[in-house]
């Protein structure tokens, strides 16, 4: 695929502009590159967008100077196991593209998980489950990012079961599963050759339901864009093809259809 749908610029946490992310896209041989920032919630529970509006201006300016495919996307937060994020319909609508996962601030996984694991993940199953049934998300970031927050799971915790589940609820929603490209970075006590070989299990649940992935590297400077060679070596272990893939045409009538509400 010669995409890249999740990377970080000034407008968040990145190190580089759009304009030389879109130059380092080209560089890599890439068609389309999904600028996708960061959208919290506030203390007041605001979304943290105030960049978009700019950085739709300055995307303008770039794509007359580029073939390339730029979208202007969002990542954000899961906020809690009710499946909220802080993309309303109207940011939805601005944006090219949403992608939402598990982040530090989801509340009842990241902050005041419960100490049972086995709770832990019923709650994941419906956290997931909720998100999937959110119309305002593309593309879920990371599944299953879980190595790191207060109580950490492994992949190995994981019951078939509940991955199961979650990918029937993927499925029946339409969700996108991304092959994040530094997924292994969750998981600290495993080597990246670790991490990829337990989450091929779970990546593989989701193929059998027949959900679809993208691919992103999460770069946050130019040095990573279009650097998708685990996430490559990812799918190639789980044996997926090229069939299994979003292409942006696709998402973009996913979008229209959502937008529309059919
Ligand atoms: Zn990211």
């Amino acid at each position: 695929m010669r995409y890249d749908l999740h990377t970080h610029s000034l407008f968040s946490d990145g190190s580089h502009s759009i304009w030389e992310m879109v130059r380092a896209a080209e560089a890599a041989g890439l068609e389309t590159l999904a600028i996708t920032d960061h959208i919290e919630a506030d203390r007041w529970g605001k979304p943290t967008d105030g960049w978009v509006d700019a950085a739709l201006r300055e995307a303008e300016s770039v794509r007359s100077q580029t073939r390339l495919r730029l979208l202007i996307g969002g990542e954000g937060s899961l906020l809690d196991a009710k499946g909220r994020t802080p993309i309303s319909p109207e940011l939805y609508r601005k944006l090219d593209l949403v992608l939402c996962g598990l982040e530090w601030s989801t509340h009842g996984i990241a902050i005041n998980p419960p100490e049972d694991k086995v709770k832990l993940q019923r709650l994941l199953v419906t956290a997931y489950g909720n998100l999937a049934l959110n119309p305002w998300v593309d593309i879920c970031a990371h599944p299953f990012n879980l190595g790191r927050f207060s109580n950490p799971l492994s992949l190995s915790d994981l019951a078939p079961s509940a991955v199961r589940e979650i990918a029937a609820a993927f499925r029946e929603g339409g969700k996108v599963f991304e092959l994040n490209n530094t997924f292994w970075w969750w998981f600290p006590n495993h080597s990246p050759m670790q991490v990829l070989r337990d989450y091929a299990r779970v990546v593989e649940e989701f193929a059998v339901a027949g959900v679809l992935f993208s691919l992103g590297s999460d770069a946050h400077s130019l040095h990573g864009v279009g650097n998708l060679k685990w996430a490559m070596m990812l799918a190639n272990q789980v044996g997926l093809t090229e069939r299994c893939f979003v292409t942006p045409e696709f998402l973009r009538q996913k979008r229209l259809q959502r937008m529309l509400g059919r």
